[in-house]
């Protein structure tokens, strides 16, 4: 968040305007949106999957910045980065893409037109979820300012002992990666065949409306899925006392896999104030609520029987 504070702080000054996804980290979503009263700078949050809407949320010579995720948590949307640095460069915005969830294994932003990439070195980067961090990477004109101004005045600086637990478990990141894709693979396959399970959102899965754009833009699918069963909240509290491989826990990225139940009543009254239009596509994708699952480096079939074995019984 210390990264994605000193990309908004640097780019934008009062009057400004931003585009930024209607659904991608929250913690992000709350803080663009709260630019306004801390700074008039207004957001637009439109559903960066639809080009046409981006388009028409630009506002000629006060867009400055559009902001995307990619795939997005928690709907693992797909958003075209290289079409949407190309609105981005015609209107004189900038472009920020948070690629935490693909890694820079997956996608590599800033070849595709990207101006910023963020990355939450908490996740898959670091790899152990055991140190916070963050990384802005960009043009060095364009990170100069961030380094003598937004570093300084906010103090996003990694302490030593987290920097080296980070970059320990960076080494391993590319056999990492290559796991957690296949797991998750495995589990999405398993899941959309459960008869307790009505959908799953998965950009691996051919069924997932960004698969093909996945495919061209991803060189692998990463391991953050979503699922909606009936009586989601019921069984989030049966996962919170059952599981045992997997952890009842928010995060993701982690040798070890990580579920949490994302009611849907509560994300879109706290997270992402959506106006009626972006509120019933999220309830689309979400129903009353979606599990959030980042498989982990466990034996997939042991995550599948122990899937199994909770979902079967309620
Ligand atoms: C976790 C996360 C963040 C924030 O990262 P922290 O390291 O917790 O500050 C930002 N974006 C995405 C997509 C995330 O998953």
């Amino acid at each position: 968040m210390a990264a994605t504070t000193a990309v908004l702080h640097g780019t934008l000054k009062p009057g400004d305007h931003v585009v930024v996804s209607d659904v991608h980290y929250a913690g992000a979503a709350e803080l663009i949106r709260s630019l306004k009263q801390s700074m008039n700078v207004d957001s637009t949050p439109v559903d960066t999957t639809d080009l046409h809407s981006v388009e028409r949320a630009i506002r000629p010579g006060s867009t400055k910045l559009i902001w995307i995720e990619t795939p997005s948590n928690p709907l693992l949307r797909v958003t075209d980065i290289r079409a949407v640095a190309e609105i981005a460069s015609s209107s004189g915005a900038l472009l920020a893409v948070d690629s935490t969830v693909a890694t820079p294994i997956a996608t590599r932003p800033i070849e595709l037109g990207a101006d910023f990439v963020v990355h939450s070195l908490s996740k898959y980067i670091g790899g152990h979820g055991d140190a916070i961090g963050g990384a802005v990477i960009g043009a060095s004109n364009l990170l100069q300012s961030l380094r003598t101004v937004e570093r300084i005045y906010f103090g996003g600086v990694l302490s030593p002992f987290n920097a080296w637990l980070i970059a320990r478990g960076a080494a391993t990141l590319p056999v990492r990666m290559k796991f957690h894709s296949e797991n998750a693979l495995q589990i999405a396959e398993f899941l959309s065949h459960h008869p307790k399970v009505d959908k799953v959102l998965y950009p691996g899965l051919s069924n997932h409306p960004g698969h093909e754009l996945a495919r061209r833009q991803m060189t692998c699918f990463s391991s953050l899925l979503s699922f909606s069963v009936a009586n989601g909240a019921i069984m989030a509290s049966r996962m919170a006392e059952e599981l045992d491989i997997i952890h009842y826990a928010v995060s993701l990225g982690s040798y070890r896999s990580l579920i949490y139940w994302l009611p849907t009543d509560e994300m879109l009254s706290t997270a992402f104030l959506l106006d009626d239009r972006l509120a019933a596509k999220y309830r689309e994708s979400a129903g009353d609520g979606i599990f959030r699952l980042a498989v982990g480096l466990e034996d997939p079939d042991d995550l599948c029987e122990e899937l199994d074995r909770v979902l079967s019984v309620v």
